[in-house]
């Protein structure tokens, strides 16, 4: 092996421009950062070629003495740190003194910059980290750098560079974390010549919102502000229907920094928990100010993740914030679901209103719909009831079935079911049209999520416990979880060469097939490439339960079943959606429909 030797310092800053600059777009995060420091209140960014080609960002802050410039491409030269103690107490975006050393490391720079009391400016230019003697120039009061040949004496990460167009959507989107946490400043973006972006100072965050995302975002904002101690949490929140298929549109700044955090961008979509479908993002814009020594920055060389003093307190900010003002926010006259269930008239028979009331203590069997007359068991539910192996299990202590004796007349509601899977019922407010089983999934789902909070569900033991083969890694997935599943009432054990024993199942589940739920739990296990928090986890079982053990779209029901299932939904709290956020119910007012027949 050869001698150990100290790298050249052209060596240490390509290494070092490796970490911050890896495309156009890390350039313009940083020139523009610098731009914000420096105290501009107007800031003009033009590219070429995606940025591959020029960049140039022209600011009116407060310039660099002629006597510094060369200063400003040495490594960890800044003029925002002074000592150690400065660093757990950062107010600017940078501070380490590096971007612009790496920039001039693999670019060809010109820096132009005049302090606003100065006579004149000066100019220097910087070649992959040769450094040109300053000469004066005659410029606005400002900074003015242009970028050219990003990485043209590094070959090979200019392999790794993308398409102008892939490029500047990069670009765009730095440019758009920039102006959305600067809204003093005034931002413009040129593209080969062409305006892309405008934003006026005045335009506020709900305007620039708008200019970024379109006014369908921007119309559909909910303010939020919090203040805990010296923590202020405020931004906007958009309704449930501006949902995304990713979590891009999630904005959150720390301290005016654009920063990823996995745990609050958490607190966030729990906070949408029951209004957005699986696999659906909220949009929102959220700033989160704190005194500096409680965030430190200096985890990441390009700053984009943070590490909190007390995060789990900014965690229940954000959640209790985001939960209170959606809340708030009447979220049901989009979906017009009347606030109370229908009620019957007080004239029925005595039976009637036990059902009707809210059980004092729910059991499995409340939420569970009574089985429908023998001849029909075929279409509820698979006659395989539980457990395929030979010895039954003993039948968990239940309470007595609803029966249908006890149920108030069917006429009562005027329900009907169409299509074996919406049931359509007359309210004083309107024609309410219910998905059975969005329905019954929400109430199940609440009805364990109780259970669960007072202890383990009720289970049911397999007296021989049934095998499930899956392959090795899907085992141990199962296996790896099994406290969770535990908890969740469902058993099991390793059985080696892959196949797992189920030893006990939710009693909720009734007569589905516990293998099949089990296969499913497995299902998304397998689909997590993370495996999620316990309690991220307990949620999303419990839902994959509800889902699994509620009436199916295509279900008949008897009359009995479908009294039971209305006579349910006022035990769930959040009945109309059910848990993956679809609606379980639609009302048609009676007096739109007045108004479609031209009634009124
Ligand atoms: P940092 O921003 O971490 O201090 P940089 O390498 O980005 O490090 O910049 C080095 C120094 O150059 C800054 O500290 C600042 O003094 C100066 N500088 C860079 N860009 C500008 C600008 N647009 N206006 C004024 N000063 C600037
Ligand atoms: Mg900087």
């Amino acid at each position: 092996m050869a001698r150990i030797q100290q790298l050249p310092p052209s060596v240490v800053t390509k290494i070092a421009a490796g970490e911050v600059i890896e495309r156009p777009a890390s350039v313009v995060k940083e020139l523009l950062e610098n731009a914000v420091d420096a105290g501009a209140t107007r800031v003009d960014v033009e590219v070429e070629q995606g940025g591959l080609e020029m960049i140039r960002v022209v600011d009116n802050g407060c310039g660099i003495p002629a006597d510094d410039l060369p200063l400003v491409f040495a490594s960890h030269a800044t003029s925002k740190l002074s000592n150690a103690d400065d660093l757990f107490r950062i107010g600017t975006l940078g501070f380490r003194g590096e971007a612009m050393a790496s920039i001039g490391g693999v670019a060809q720079v010109l820096l132009q910059s005049r302090p606003g009391g100065a006579p004149h400016g000066a100019e220097v230019t910087c070649h992959g980290g040769d450094l040109s003697p300053a000469k004066a120039w005659n410029g606005a009061a400002g900074t003015r750098i242009q970028v050219r040949h990003l990485f043209f004496n590094t070959p090979v990460r200019r392999k790794f560079l993308r398409t102008p167009g892939t490029e500047m959507g990069h670009l765009c989107e730095t440019f758009t974390r920039l102006a959305l946490s600067h809204p003093s400043i005034h931002w413009t973006l040129r593209h080969n010549g062409k305006g892309v972006y405008e934003v006026p100072a005045s335009a506020g965050l709900a305007e620039r919102v708008g200019l970024f995302f379109g006014h369908e975002v921007r119309d559909q904002l909910y303010e939020v502000e919090e203040r805990r101690g010296a923590v202020w949490l405020r931004g906007f929140i958009a309704d449930p229907a501006c949902e995304r298929g990713n979590g891009r549109t999630q904005y959150l700044f720390v301290n005016g920094r654009w920063v990823r955090d996995r745990s609050l961008g958490h607190a966030l979509q729990e906070g949408y928990r029951g209004l957005l479908m699986t696999g659906r993002y909220a949009v929102a814009f959220l700033f989160l100010d704190l005194p500096p020594d409680q965030v430190d920055v200096n985890v990441h060389p390009t700053k984009a993740e943070v590490r909190f003093r007390d995060g789990q307190a900014l965690y229940h900010l954000v959640f209790n914030a985001v939960r209170e003002r959606l809340r708030a926010e009447n979220l049901t006259p989009r979906l017009q679901v009347p606030t109370a269930p229908p009620m019957p008239a007080p004239t029925q028979s005595s039976g009637a209103g036990t059902l009707w009331a809210r059980p004092p203590e729910m059991s499995a069997e409340a939420t569970r719909l009574p089985d429908p007359p023998a001849a029909e068991s075929s279409v509820l539910s698979p006659p395989s009831s539980a457990p395929d192996v030979p010895p039954a299990p003993s039948p968990p202590a239940e309470a007595p079935p609803v029966r249908a004796e006890d149920l108030p007349p069917l006429g009562t509601f005027k329900a009907i079911q169409l299509y074996d899977s919406y049931l359509v019922l007359e309210t004083p407010e309107g024609m309410l049209v219910i998905d059975q089983h969005a329905l019954h999934e929400r109430i199940l789902y609440e009805h364990l999520k109780r259970r669960l909070r007072d202890g383990p569900p009720e289970t049911q033991r397999l007296l021989i416990p049934e095998p499930v083969e899956l392959s090795a890694d899907q085992a141990a997935r199962a296996l790896e979880n099994r406290e969770a599943l535990a908890e969740m009432g469902l058993g099991v054990e390793d059985f080696g060469g892959g196949t797992v024993l189920l030893t006990s199942y939710p009693t909720i589940l009734g007569r589905r097939s516990p293998r099949e739920i089990f296969k499913a739990v497995v299902d998304y296990l397998m689909a997590k490439d993370r495996l999620p928090t316990r309690e991220v986890l307990l949620n999303d079982l419990l839902s994959l339960m509800a889902c699994h053990s509620a009436v199916r779209a295509g279900d008949r029901l008897t009359p009995e079943q479908m009294a039971a299932l209305l006579g349910q939904r006022d035990v769930a709290d959040n009945t109309h959606h059910c848990p993956h956020g679809r609606p379980t119910a639609l009302l048609f007012s009676r007096q739109e429909l007045e108004k479609q027949f031209r009634r009124v």
